[in-house]
């Protein structure tokens, strides 16, 4: 059977028609009752890496949150809640700040800031073998997972399958990058993350997407779609479909496909929209961007990675635009490279040691000025 995946059209972020999309959506899928049941406890993880004004499209859409939770709780689902761990800064004022809070206020939805943290065994793990979890993960009966549509300079594009990243409490996750430090171990890692924490439904909001130097210093592009799926690798294929990206060169759906987590080939994924049943190709024939701005270029080949010390000429790195640099030493402090692969001296802009830099792009990540790209 193939996997299906929800397409469905919003221009703009209007609330109505978000609720009646997404409504439709999940009637498609098989109802609430399909995923949840009325008792669970049920956690709603939207994608809350930094603060950000709205329309930069590094956040969720709050209103594409608060429509989820709504549907929920009209179907009679009473103990839900939202939350994330922040790439940087605090969870509460991310949420504060974009306007999530308030939405979810208007529905009696509390926040859990994900600062309590449990070490999760799994056994069953092939690349992990146990996560250091927010708490609210482990002690959820039901997620479900609400990204944003973004490039990655990592991993390419972000979406359903990294979106559960941000389970990982605090600042595990810096961690994380050097323990998974190339984008193929990296995704095995998630692969694992998804497979245990097993979210119930994955939304994606790309009703206004990012482009270029994602996931927080691109730019926002009109896509007016929102994804549905419970196989976040058949969403995240989807997704590349919309962006022009071939989807067998983003880590997360191969490693994903081999790993049993879904599916991302042409023919093993079915999309429905209003329209009737479309192919990926033809999704992105009708509604995606063919200029999208996404690293297409090939990966280098294991062995040239399996070369290091030559194949550090031809990774991508890092580097700083001077002029847009404000010396906040956010980037030094992202770093998780023991001793730090970025070092700052003031008044001088951080400096790059590319010996020790394991192109993780978190400095780039964290970045609150746009001021570090990738060359
Ligand atoms: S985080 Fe950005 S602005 Fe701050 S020091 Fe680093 S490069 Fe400069
Ligand atoms: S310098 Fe940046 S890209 Fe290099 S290891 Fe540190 S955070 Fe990662």
């Amino acid at each position: 059977m193939k996997s299906q995946v929800i397409l469905l059209t919003c221009k703009d972020y209007d609330e109505t028609r978000i609720y009646e999309e997404l409504k439709w959506g999940i009637e498609s899928l098989g109802g609430v009752g399909h995923f949840v049941r009325t008792d669970e406890r049920i956690l709603l993880k939207p994608n809350l890496l930094r603060k950000a004004d709205i329309d930069s499209a590094v956040v969720t859409h709050p209103l594409v949150v608060s429509a989820v939770a709504r549907i929920l709780q009209e179907a009679g689902c009473n103990h839900i809640t939202y939350g994330d761990s922040a790439g940087v800064g605090s969870t509460e004022k991310i949420a504060r700040g974009c306007g999530l809070t308030g939405e979810m206020e208007k529905l009696g939805i509390p926040l859990d800031n994900f600062a309590d943290c449990v070490l999760a065994d799994y056994p069953e793990g092939k690349a992990a073998k146990r996560f250091h979890m927010a708490k609210a993960v482990v002690k959820t009966d039901a997620l479900i997972n609400i990204s944003k549509m973004k490039t990655h300079q990592l991993e390419r594009m972000t979406g359903a399958v990294k979106n559960m990243y941000g389970c990982i409490q605090g600042l595990h996750k810096a961690k994380g990058h050097t323990k998974y430090s190339n984008a193929e171990s990296f995704a095995r890692m998630l692969i694992d993350l998804n497979k245990f924490v097993n979210p119930k439904l994955y939304v994606m909001d790309g009703i206004t997407g990012m482009e270029g130097n994602g996931p927080a210093s691109g730019t926002p592009v009109d896509m007016g779609v929102l994804l549905l799926s419970t196989d976040p690798v058949a969403l995240d294929s989807v997704c590349c479909a919309l962006m022009n990206l071939k989807p067998e060169l983003v880590p997360t759906n191969v490693q994903g496909e081999k790993m049993g987590l879904g599916v991302w080939r042409e023919e093993d994924i079915e999309v429905l929209t209003r329209d009737g049943i479309l192919t990926t190709s033809q999704v992105g024939k009708n509604y995606g961007k063919q200029d999208y701005d996404v690293n297409r270029g090939r990966e280098v080949r294991r062995i040239w990675r399996q070369l290091r010390w030559l194949s550090r000429h031809f990774q991508r790195k890092p580097y700083i635009v001077e002029s847009q640099c404000i010396r906040c030493g956010i980037c030094v402090e992202a770093c998780p490279v023991e001793g730090k692969a970025i070092h700052l001296d003031k008044p001088n802009a951080p400096v790059y040691d590319y010996k020790k830099c394991i192109a993780c792009f978190c400095c780039q990540e964290m970045c609150p000025q746009k001021a570090i790209q990738v060359k």
